[in-house]
């Protein structure tokens, strides 16, 4: 019977793009679900966006735009990311959505009416107030120092530096984030979730500590069980109770039965979970691809669904004490684990390095054109099951990825597939001959010990494994000296058995690291007719396609470009910039000119490999919508016969300044020319993918007015202009 998999990744706040440490954990969650997918386990993978607080609210005041829209915009931006990176989620759903104001209204009705004593209770508490800006502050919004470290300047939910989660009140010397003011005390009622009740804390010992954590992250939590500081700055036994309201003005779900009280962030945030669960079973998602004809309150609910989380170390409590508390006491199924890893430093954190910076843009990085599974590689490699931290240095990264990854096992294929083209017709035999037998048989014999090297999140080792396996494939290949052996045909069936024992060495360890290499290993895929979307495939490659390159090796060019100072990291919040003309793409060096035609001079004169860098593509426009907040643009998407990973088919978003032109319903169906390979660029509504073609005189006033390409009928999306 194949497992039944929920996962999920921790949900990213919606206040800025993705970084690095996203990505990263994305990346670990990734491998996993792929490696259980290939087992046959029928695995349900989703993310959403954590969409509210009061720091959305304010950072969308700030901007301009309502707290829905701010988070549309960040929204929008997130297909990049994971598309760019092979990230496979099944769903991305969003907090701020019917599913997730429903399920947490349910599981808080669930705990407050309980048959056995009700979980909730409302309590006046002593508020900080900001008495300029005449509002209750938001956590974020009050500073000050950790009553239990004592490290300054924390924020007034939980201290970064030692972890801690407490009341605002708790702070020393606490101060307004907005105004800066001294805060003044004011009474609000508040509801509170009785952690502290014996019932909770019996089930969180146990919860806790029967050792399905990390044994790190168990001891950790330990620690909550036995020491608290209280408001009033005494020490006691025991967890505290848990303030899960907020006052109005706040971004959130207002509580039932409570107007203008509404619930914490953080009581939302994981139930964000479920609701992009839910929202994929309503859309069918698990029918289709599992032929799970169950709903989602049938299967969430099923003795055997396994539920699993990928989250950082900075949310541990979250998880393991106030998430699996409000699961189990509104007579839900707890998580049957929480998988916690460290932070992704960068070159060491080197702040000092004078040519490579310690920030990690992950768009820049796409955008360089460097390839995403050289990342995937190489954060597979560094990563284990443990809570630690783990460094990108980039020399590391250089030689792990052109010396191991390419140089062991790349070229295990391009060493043997030539010969079988050109001298055996692509076809393969099945005599491998004694000592390529016993190779062969080495290789596939791994298949066991590396499955449970990947079920144990232990990456690092099963990389380091593959590679000791291809180290032992290249001693053969010194061995056999295929080359020599091609200089008579008198070895003809020599050469054919070990170019034959090579490429299935090859397959199986491409095999071995399709969880990490999805798109390299859809491509060996179709070089050797081995379906490399499950774990155990049983016989011997009879065939091959001609061998094409597989994958280029990093430049140290490349790693200067991505940790170059000056342009390093992308603002954390959306850029506030109009955004500039899209649908023209004049250099600025050419002057107007009314006697040259179209208003402009001629540009200077290229080669034919300088307009070959050009990738210009038929685009089908299969949707197009007005762009709220811009006069100008609309936002196309546009199929260009592209597919991700798992060869479905993927679309692009690009923004065109020519709304003055064209109604969107226009537009729909139509063929036009896009650059197919231009950088993407950060916009204020989002990311553009690539740019479609347009003409327009260089004098707008004179002559307005912007006109799309339009290629003539039997062009299909994807053929390249030439
Ligand atoms: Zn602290």
């Amino acid at each position: 019977m194949p497992r039944q998999l929920f996962v999920t990744t921790a949900l990213p706040y919606a206040n800025g793009n993705f970084h690095i440490g996203h990505i990263m954990e994305y990346i670990q969650a990734d491998i996993w679900v792929r490696f259980q997918r290939m087992q046959g386990n029928a695995v349900n993978f989703v993310g959403a966006d954590d969409t509210h607080g009061a720091p959305i609210m304010i950072a969308a005041e700030k901007a301009g735009v309502t707290p829905e829209q701010f988070v549309a915009n960040i929204a929008a931006g997130r297909k990049q990311y994971l598309d760019g990176f092979h990230i496979s989620f099944d769903n991305w759903h969003s907090t701020h959505s019917p599913e997730n104001t429903e399920l947490a209204r349910q599981i808080y009705r669930d705990l407050r009416d309980r048959a056995d004593g009700s979980l909730i209770e409302v309590r006046t508490i002593e508020q900080f107030f900001d008495p300029e800006k005449n509002m209750f502050l938001p956590d974020r919004y009050i500073k000050g120092e950790c009553p239990k470290c004592h490290a300054k300047d924390q924020y007034g939910d939980n201290c970064e530096v030692c972890g801690s989660v407490y009341a605002p009140t708790d702070l020393i010397n606490p101060f307004s984030a907005l105004s800066g003011a001294k805060p003044e005390l004011k009474n609000s009622e508040h509801f509170f979730f009785k952690l502290s009740d014996p019932r909770c804390v019996e089930f969180l010992e146990n919860w806790t500590q029967d050792g399905k954590l990390q044994p790190e992250v168990a001891n950790k939590i330990k620690e909550w069980f036995s020491v608290r500081t209280n408001p009033d700055g005494t020490q006691s036994e025991g967890l505290g109770d848990w303030d899960i309201s907020r006052d109005a003005p706040y971004f959130g779900i207002e509580i039932p039965d409570a107007p203008g009280k509404y619930f914490y962030v953080w009581l939302d945030a994981p139930v964000g979970y479920l609701a992009s669960l839910k929202n994929w079973f309503d859309k069918g998602g698990p029918k289709a691809k599992h032929g799970d004809t169950r709903s989602f309150e049938e299967y969430i609910a099923a003795a055997d669904t396994e539920q699993y989380h990928f989250i950082g170390k900075d949310i541990v409590t979250f998880h393991t004490l106030f998430w699996p508390a409000m699961l189990k006491f509104s007579g839900r199924k707890t998580p049957n684990n929480v998988f916690v890893h460290g932070f992704l430093t960068v070159n060491n954190g080197e702040k000092m390095s004078k040519s490579r910076g310690t920030g990690l843009d992950p768009l820049k990085y796409l955008s360089l054109g460097m390839n995403a599974e050289w990342l995937r590689y190489y954060l597979a490699a560094k990563l284990s099951a443990r809570n630690e931290d783990i460094d990108f240095n980039a020399d590391d990264f250089m030689a792990r990825v052109n010396s191991d990854l390419i140089g062991k096992y790349v070229n295990i294929a391009s060493r043997a597939a030539g010969f079988i083209t050109k001298r055996f017709d692509g076809k393969l035999t099945s005599d491998f001959g004694t000592t390529g037998a016993a190779l062969l048989a080495e290789v596939r014999g791994a298949s066991d010990a590396l499955a449970q090297m990947y079920e144990a999140r232990e990456y690092g080792k099963a990389t380091r494994e593959i590679m000791l396996l291809a180290d032992k494939v290249n001693a053969y290949v010194d061995q056999n000296k295929p080359w020599d052996l091609a200089k008579d045909v008198a070895n003809n069936q020599a050469l054919h058995q070990v170019c034959s024992v090579l490429i299935n060495t090859f397959a199986t360890l491409t095999r071995y690291l399709s969880p990490v290499l999805p798109g390299l290993a859809q491509a060996v895929q179709g070089f050797v007719g081995v379906d490399m979307q499950q774990w155990n495939v049983a016989g011997d490659v009879q065939a091959i396609q001609p061998y094409q390159h597989l994958m280029q090796r990093v430049t140290p060019e490349q790693l200067d470009a991505l940790f170059e100072v000056k342009e390093a990291v992308a603002p954390a919040e959306p850029a506030q910039a109009a955004p500039k003309k899209v649908a023209k793409s004049a250099p600025a060096a050419i002057p107007a000119d009314p006697n040259a035609p179209g208003g402009e001079a001629l540009a200077p004169t290229i080669s034919i490999d300088d307009f070959a860098k050009i990738d210009l593509r038929i685009a089908k426009i299969v949707n197009c919508e007005a762009v709220e907040g811009s006069t100008k643009l609309l936002r196309l998407t546009l199929d260009v016969g592209e597919k991700n990973a798992e060869g479905q088919p993927t679309t692009r978003n690009v923004f065109s300044g020519i709304a003055s032109m064209y109604k969107p319903e226009d537009l729909v169906g139509q063929l036009t020319v896009l650059v197919a390979n231009l950088a993407p660029r950060k916009m204020k509504f989002g990311i553009s993918e690539g740019m479609v073609l347009a003409a327009s005189h260089a004098d707008e006033t004179a002559q307005p007015g912007i006109h799309i390409l339009h290629p003539w009928p039997g062009a299909q999306p994807g053929m390249r202009i030439h």
